[in-house]
């Protein structure tokens, strides 16, 4: 799919809606092919409405053939990395140009907190650093600082870390990892459900705290199924497209929730799947 007016190139993916790296490579081409220089290439590692994990080893030997940055988006998934078992989530990513992962989204941190590595710091502070006299300073010009200001747009900046610091302090790893992986489980239990019952189908391959399901009787069916659901105000879901069906995202990642709350939700779903069908 092209958006050529835009300039920005959606990629083709594959079965488990992960971006293929011969289709990246194809639209680079092309791009080139029509005098246009490709810069910028967006990987995600937990994609928003699916939890997919694009192969970010073959997309950098792509960007790399092409010299174009390559950014991963590890938005909500990449947090999980904090677990040695899921740490194979970030395979590749030591060959990207820039990550992020956001502690605001599923690390019990209020929002807004998102944490930016740059393998090579110098093209970043390139592009966007300004140095006006009243900024200049000794601290900054010998190196002994590293100014934040100049790693994004706006100049001021809140103390975004010291929220971060405490929830770190607080939980500690091994909380953090336990919160995690309790999301995880729960996760894995509500897939396990999914499938034990004919009248829901797993739409994509259930990963970490999300499960994307759809009835079987129909695209209708799963969209009333997600609007009586709501309509309870007992429980909050949203609904995606994937591969042209609707699904419904069963998605644990709040700081609140317990095996029980999950355990009603399904139980909530059970009974109204009978009755939207
Ligand atoms: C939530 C999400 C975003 C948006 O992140 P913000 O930093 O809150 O704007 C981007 N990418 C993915 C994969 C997400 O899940």
């Amino acid at each position: 799919m092209c958006s050529s007016d835009l300039h920005v190139r959606l990629v083709d993916v594959d079965d488990a809606f992960a971006m293929r790296p011969d289709a990246l490579d194809a639209a680079i081409r092309a791009d080139l092919a029509a005098g246009l220089r490709p810069f910028f290439v967006g990987a995600t590692v937990g994609t928003t409405s699916s939890l997919a994990v694009d192969p970010v080893a073959a997309l950098a030997r792509v960007c790399r053939a092409y010299q174009t940055w390559l950014h991963v988006d590890g938005a909500m998934a990449g947090v999980a990395a904090l677990c040695p078992e899921h740490r194979g989530l970030l395979d590749g990513v030591a060959l990207a140009d820039s990550f992020c992962t956001n502690p605001h989204k599923w690390l019990l941190t209020n929002f807004d907190c998102d944490l930016m590595w740059v393998a090579d710091r110098a093209p970043l502070v390139q592009a966007l650093s300004i140095l006006p006299e009243y900024l200049r300073n000794a601290a900054s010009e010998s190196g002994a600082v590293i100014d934040y200001r100049d790693w994004g747009v706006p100049l001021g900046r809140r103390f975004r870390s010291l929220k971060l610091w405490f929830v770190l302090r607080h939980y500690g790893l091994e909380g953090l990892r336990a919160h995690l992986r309790a999301h995880i489980a729960l996760g894995a239990w509500v897939a396990e459900q999914a499938r034990s019952d004919d009248r829901f189908e797993v739409v994509a391959p259930p990963r970490l705290g999300l499960v994307c399901v759809a009835l079987r009787a129909g695209d209708d069916a799963t969209r009333r199924l997600v609007e009586a659901a709501n309509a309870t105000g007992r429980v909050y879901f949203t609904q995606t497209v994937l591969a042209g069906r609707v699904a419904l995202r069963f998605s644990v990642g709040t700081a609140a929730t317990q095996r029980e709350h999950v355990e009603a939700a399904w139980s909530l779903l059970g009974d109204l799947a009978t009755q939207v069908a």
